[in-house]
């Protein structure tokens, strides 16, 4: 372990062995990094994109203490830069393979490391719909990042599907730029935090309710969507140029499943409060272990899992009988 003070820079760790490796840095990673570093832990981030995970597809982030407004990518950039003082985050490197055994071994995009503790912090992907032309319209017409793709989309006719609070947060951003939108959701009423509904409402976004998205139609861009009433059967076909989809995420969890890691019927991996799993060593945070899936609660659960783990290497003497 490391007795450097806190804020000592990445280039002074120089070997590929660690006390603990962090996979992924969206806001659970980037947590537990700076807990880890300020535990006196020798930590590396490794993160197979950029850092931000999947908050920097968010439009605006009106719940996170502290920042009224923000959008997901300046809150990600914050949070990077403040992670960044005290450790060093591989971007671009992914952790293909962990090995578990005396140490861990993991494998990563170009280059192998060593740790003797890991925190999976992976996140989430998003849910695809599964109907007829989704998967060949995608980046044609179909996307999963309102703020992302939006802008394509200005004065121009899209649906967004899902009735949770990415949808109404991305169709409320559509609206903002100009496209004209329609919440298509398939039960009679939303998920959504009823401020975001309210804000809806009082923008009268149109929303068809009980429906869902039998089939996406284009030849090289979307055209428009097959749409079934699920109350009445009546079928629809509405001319859009672009589906936005936003029904929810799955866990990225195939790293945890190949070490062996419990894990509950949606793939979400099984942790205690303390955020350990039922492998030793191994924790897990942020939306990869489900709950409430907030930036509040993935910085949490970093923090958890990063003292967890200092804990567990340290055997500290307040935790001696
Ligand atoms: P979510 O809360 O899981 O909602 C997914 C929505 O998609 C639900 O309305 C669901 O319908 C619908 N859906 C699921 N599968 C579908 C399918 N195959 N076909 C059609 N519709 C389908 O997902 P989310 O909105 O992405 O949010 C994920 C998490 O991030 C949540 O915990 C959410 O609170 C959080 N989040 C928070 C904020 C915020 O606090 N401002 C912003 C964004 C996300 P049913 O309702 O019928 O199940």
């Amino acid at each position: 372990m490391t007795t450097e003070g806190i804020a000592s820079t990445p280039s002074a760790e120089v070997s590929s062995e660690y006390d603990v490796i962090v996979i992924g840095a969206g806001p659970a990673g980037l947590a537990a990094g700076i807990y880890a570093r300020r535990a006196g832990l020798n930590c590396i981030i490794l993160e197979k994109g950029v850092p931000g995970g999947q908050v920097l597809t968010s439009p605006l982030i009106e719940n996170y203490p502290g920042f009224p407004e923000v959008q997901g990518i300046k809150l990600m950039d914050a949070m990077a830069e403040h992670a960044r003082r005290y450790v060093d985050i591989r971007e671009g490197e992914e952790a293909l393979r962990v090995k578990s055994g005396e140490r861990f071994e993991i494998e990563a995009t170009s280059g192998r490391y060593s740790a003797r503790a890991v925190i999976l912090t992976t996140g989430s992907t998003h849910r695809k719909l599964g109907v007829q032309g989704e998967e060949g319209m995608v980046g044609r017409g179909v996307s999963y990042c309102a703020t992302c793709d939006g802008f394509f989309y200005k004065q121009r006719t899209v649906i967004v599907v899902g009735g949770g609070n990415t949808a109404l947060t991305d169709a409320l951003y559509l609206r903002s730029i100009g496209s004209k939108v329609t919440i298509v959701h398939r039960r009679d009423s939303f998920r959504a935090d009823k401020h975001l509904q309210d804000i809806v409402a009082q923008k009268g976004i149109p929303a068809l309710l009980n429906t869902v998205v039998d089939e996406i139609v284009g030849e090289d861009e979307v055209t428009a969507v097959k749409l079934r009433n699920l109350k009445t059967g009546a079928p629809e076909t509405m001319g859009v140029n672009g589906v936005f989809v936003a029904v929810g995420e799955v866990p990225s969890s195939q790293l945890a499943s190949e070490l062996g890691l419990a894990m509950d019927p949606g793939g979400f991996v099984i942790v205690d409060r303390s955020f350990r799993t039922n492998v030793p060593f191994i924790y897990a945070a942020g939306d990869v272990s489900g709950g409430i899936r907030q930036i509040v609660a993935a910085v949490h659960g970093g923090a958890a899992a990063a003292l967890s783990c200092f804990e567990d290497l340290t055997n500290p003497y307040y935790k001696r009988a």
